[in-house]
């Protein structure tokens, strides 16, 4: 492909910018991206928010096999030989991402009521990590209340039961701050934006040709005009299987609850240097946002879909699910739990900015990282990143330009799948989720209900 063909990235998420910067960074010089919302960071971003986890730790041996390779050659200086995280964590040091990076460092827990998946998932999570040669002395058991609190000082809770461990290098990201700046950044080197609704919004991919010749040759936006490109990239979230729609296949459109507490300027300060903390069985929660001294927090749990009756999730398609602002009842019970355990001064505090967060789901958690059988090349997805995409951000793009100047996806895990996982009620088994997974018509029928009231 000549660097100078047209290149139409559908989506300006934390995918698609990254994707852009890699393409610029390698010579790549006419690049356009299509966002549906009006600015960047977009709203519908699963992005869009005041922090995300940068952490290496994986459950799946992918990221930690590479590890030990380098640990047996006892050389980790050549970037090929750390592990995606590792050299996630590494890129976000960079000058241009390190403004969005705070090494705050990591807290895994259990609390003392967590199931035994939960507690497989932590201990899983450590192994990856202890022995590692660049964790390991970062690495800390904390075995009772007493020794999280040397870490989080902050903690008055009574922790009961909790056992986890500290790992110092990692932290989180200021994720909406980061879209805004990539974005800002790219747009200096003259890569094109087209954003809003009827401008920005691609309805559909434009197709040439039939059978063996089939091939697209660009993309359709809501105001009916057509752009041509060599090269369409769906970088979409989890609206991708509207364009594409064998993706919803195996793709499912996923979200999570997130809420915060506004704190006032002195409880935002006591706060500061926290270190993120996940329970794995409860939520997790990272320090305050000093800019609207938001405390945000996340229960964990399996997720909730929005399956059509061809058994494809996609998130409500108006983009503001009726009633936008709230979260599911248990959730809220498990981060008041995980309040009181913690911070019992915030437990009965009201949660504002509620909302679903929509992610682009797999039953393996794997990415999907290829091009669109039957289009001769012509478009590539980048789908799946199943909760757990954003750490990669700074080096995601250039998976994206090795696929291309390969032409063929050659990490497998990362190809098209061709299984039909449609109807197939898959979330509860992910290894690393607690919980049960339901879909959002019931959630909705229960906030209607009264919510928290209707549960209890
Ligand atoms: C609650 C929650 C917590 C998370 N926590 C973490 C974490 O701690 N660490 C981590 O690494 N990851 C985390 N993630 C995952 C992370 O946010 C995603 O992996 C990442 O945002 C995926 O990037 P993306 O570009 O594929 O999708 P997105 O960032 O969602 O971007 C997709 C973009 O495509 C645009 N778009 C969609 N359809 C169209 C269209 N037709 N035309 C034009 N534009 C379109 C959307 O408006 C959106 O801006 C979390 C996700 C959620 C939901």
């Amino acid at each position: 492909m000549s660097k100078s063909e047209s290149i139409a990235i559908v989506g300006g998420g934390a995918w698609g910018l990254s994707t852009a910067l890699h393409l610029h960074r390698t010579g790549y010089t006419n690049i356009t991206v299509f966002e549906t919302a009006d600015s960047i960071p977009s709203r519908y971003s699963a992005a869009y928010d005041i922090n995300k986890i940068v952490r290496a730790e994986y459950e799946e041996s992918f990221y930690t096999d590479l590890a030990l390779v380098s640990l047996i050659e006892k050389s980790l200086k050549r970037a090929d030989q750390l592990t995606s995280s590792q050299q996630a964590i590494e890129a976000w040091k960079d000058p241009l991402f390190g403004p969005y990076y705070h090494e705050t460092g990591y807290i895994v827990a259990t609390s003392g009521s967590a199931l035994a998946k939960a507690n497989k998932s932590l201990e899983t999570a450590l192994a990856s990590v202890s022995k590692h040669p660049v964790f390991a002395p970062g690495i800390q058991a904390l075995d009772n209340g007493d020794e999280f609190k040397k870490y989080a000082w902050q903690i008055t809770g009574p922790l009961k039961g909790f056992t986890g461990y500290f790992n110092r290098l990692a932290g989180y990201a200021h994720s909406a701050n980061a879209l805004k700046g990539i974005f800002l950044h790219c747009a200096t080197l003259g890569i094109k934006f087209v954003l809003g609704r009827s401008a920005g919004t691609v309805t559909e991919l434009v197709y040439d040709g039939q059978g063996n010749d089939r091939k697209c040759t660009g993309v359709r936006t809501a105001d009916g005009i057509t752009h041509s490109a060599a090269k369409t990239i769906v970088a979409s979230g989890a609206w991708g299987a509207s364009l594409v729609p064998e993706m919803g296949r195996f793709v499912t459109a996923r979200s999570w609850s997130v809420a915060h507490v506004q704190l006032t300027e002195q409880e935002c300060d006591y706060l500061r240097g926290l270190p993120v903390i996940n329970v794995r069985d409860l939520g997790f929660f990272f320090e305050p946002d000093p800019a609207t001294r938001l405390f945000k927090l996340c229960p964990l749990g399996a997720g909730f879909s929005n399956t059509n009756n061809e058994g494809t999730s996609l998130p409500p398609m108006d983009r503001i699910p009726p009633p936008q602002d709230f979260i599911p009842a248990d959730d809220e019970i498990k981060l008041r739990t995980l309040l009181a355990e913690t911070f019992p001064w915030m437990a009965d505090r009201s949660f504002v900015d509620k909302k679903l967060c929509w992610f682009a789901d797999t039953s393996d958690s794997e990415y999907c990282i290829d091009f669109l059988p039957d289009t001769n090349n012509s478009v590539v997805v980048l789908s799946g990143d199943s909760g757990h995409g954003f750490k990669m951000m700074p080096i995601f793009g250039k998976w994206v330009v090795e696929l291309l100047e390969n032409g063929r996806q050659n990490i497998d895990r990362w190809r098209w799948k061709t299984k039909d996982e449609r109807g197939q009620d898959w979330g509860d088994g992910v290894s690393w989720r607690i919980g049960k997974s339901r879909e959002l018509s019931e959630l909705i029928d229960e906030a209607r209900r009264g919510g928290l009231q209707a549960r209890l």
